[in-house]
């Protein structure tokens, strides 16, 4: 466990709440460390030392590409294979490993996944497509989403792509599908459970469906390959995914009572991601009030933006649950002869991404909170769509700060809206702390955004044009490449 607390720590350094330097030494400024309502973001070293040391860089990005501009970090999702890698090691068992794409659109992130040696959970034709574009095997790929096109099976069919089938009509379709699309090839079949922490999930098939299942690629001469047992959970708890396990290994007993032999326990995703320090997070949900919000609205739920632990630490708790005859999961799976298959999205995407919004208009608010109107949506940084909230805070960085005078003023809190007139285009409700008042042209720069949060519902509105997308590298000398992500290759105006 200290080799992983290491390990976290190399990979999000807290970094302390950004302040403008220099700064006026004021005594209520330096009385504290941080306040319950400041919620930094926990930034990779890499991306600390650019949006503190080179503010520059960024503000020349959105004058070129415009804004909100979406930037993705394809080495930082290479590393977190590579740290899923190292529990791999740790336990001595074998993982598969499938990015799951759907939390980012971005081309790079794919590549960047496959060149790591992760296959691709796809859930689409068009995910499967940026897939094969990004150099994965078809072997490779496995789709884990419901309601699968014919069009989408016969293609997994054709490239020979795991199948997770999600229903018995979807299991006849297929068994039809192989019969005519690859009859020289077995479909490669994992069955998708509902085990009992997910009864009320539509996804998935009940212990009956699931045995009928089993004796329907039995009886299918060969056209199937039972490879495995599939389950995802909603939640980040790793508790409900080892009870999950356990039914799991309970389904693979009862397929090679049949003449199966499923060799995969496929968990899905869900492993966590640190977004702020889980003191200051626990801090700010234990002092929150109406008062920390500018409609005097606290949400009902967050995502856990300050978590304890990392995808690696979740996994050695997970791998050392308890499974069976005594035995933690680890140890389990080995003896019988099964590997883990995961499919993480947000997870591989942890620190890969970041959302850049221009400030447009300041306004003054009654109550003497202030409005900032940026350049962009909140279908660009979407929590609020979802009737939650960021916990984690913008870091603001000043238009001329190389050079121009530092700003005095007094601290303020202020939201943050869109520039649409939808009165719910609001990007945080949460009145963030600033140390003087933003101005127009400023950056507001969201940490961590892409997983989910860059890019699910961005669209045209307005006939603004879509967000640009850039893939950022620090090359080997330490200068930094930007490569258009995105299939458009001219600047935005
Ligand atoms: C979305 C999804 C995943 C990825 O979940 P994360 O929380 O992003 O890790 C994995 N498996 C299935 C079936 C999914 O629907």
């Amino acid at each position: 466990m200290a080799a992983n607390a290491a390990m976290s720590a190399a990979i999000s350094t807290p970094i302390p709440a950004p302040l403008p330097a220099p700064r006026a030494a004021t005594a209520a400024a330096t009385a504290h460390a941080w306040l319950p309502h400041e919620l930094p973001p926990l930034l990779h070293p890499q991306l600390a030392a650019l949006i503190h040391r080179s503010p520059q860089v960024l503000l020349d990005w959105v004058q070129r590409f415009g804004s909100p501009l979406n930037v993705v970090w394809p080495a930082l999702l290479q590393d977190n294979v590579a740290a899923l890698r190292r529990a791999e090691r740790r336990h001595g068992l074998a993982f598969r490993l499938y990015y799951g794409a759907k939390v980012n659109k971005s081309q790079a992130l794919v590549q960047a996944a496959v060149a790591a040696g992760a296959g691709v959970d796809v859930s689409s034709e068009f995910e499967l497509r940026d897939a094969l574009r990004a150099g994965a095997a078809p072997r490779d790929l496995c789709a884990t989403g419901p309601a699968k096109r014919a069009a989408f099976l016969r293609a997994l069919l054709e490239g020979g792509s795991l199948v997770a089938v999600d229903s018995l009509d979807e299991l006849a379709q297929l068994l039809e599908l192989a019969r005519s699309t690859a009859p020289a090839r077995p479909a490669r079949v994992l069955l998708r459970c509902r085990p009992a922490p997910a009864a009320a999930s539509r996804f998935g098939m009940a212990d009956d469906e699931l045995r009928h299942a089993m004796h329907r690629i039995a009886g299918a001469g060969g056209a199937m390959v039972l490879e495995g047992l599939h389950a995802h959970l909603v939640g980040y708890q790793h508790v409900p995914r080892a009870e999950a396990i356990r039914e799991m290994v309970g389904h693979v007993d009862a397929a090679r009572r049949l003449g199966l032999d499923p060799r995969l326990i496929d968990i899905g995703g869900g492993l966590p991601v640190r977004y702020v320090d889980a003191a200051r997070c626990e801090a700010f949900l234990a002092a929150q009030g109406p008062q920390h919000y500018r409609h005097g609205r606290v949400p009902a739920a967050f995502y856990p933006y300050g978590g304890r632990i990392d995808a690696g630490t979740w996994l050695d708790l997970l791998l050392e649950s308890p499974c069976r005859d005594g035995l933690p999961i680890a140890r389990y799976l080995n003896v019988h002869g099964l590997t883990l298959a995961l499919e993480p999205g947000r997870s591989l995407a942890d620190q890969a991404g970041l959302t850049l919004f221009r400030v447009a208009r300041v306004k003054a608010m009654p109550g003497g909170t202030h409005v900032l109107f940026v350049e962009g949506s909140s279908f660009s940084a979407c929590e609020t769509w979802f009737g939650s909230e960021f916990l984690v805070d913008p870091v603001l960085v000043r238009a001329g700060a190389s050079g121009a005078a530092p700003r005095s003023g007094r601290p303020v809190r202020a939201w943050v809206a869109g520039h649409s007139c939808l009165d719910d285009d609001v990007i945080t409700n949460r009145l963030i702390a600033f140390d003087t008042l933003p101005r127009e042209g400023d950056l507001l720069v969201w940490a961590n955004t892409a997983g989910y949060q860059m890019d699910l519902l961005e669209n045209e509105f307005h006939r603004h044009p879509m967000p640009r997308r850039i893939a950022a590298r620090v090359r080997a000398d330490g200068s930094l490449d930007v490569q258009p992500d995105d299939d458009r290759e001219s600047a935005h105006p």
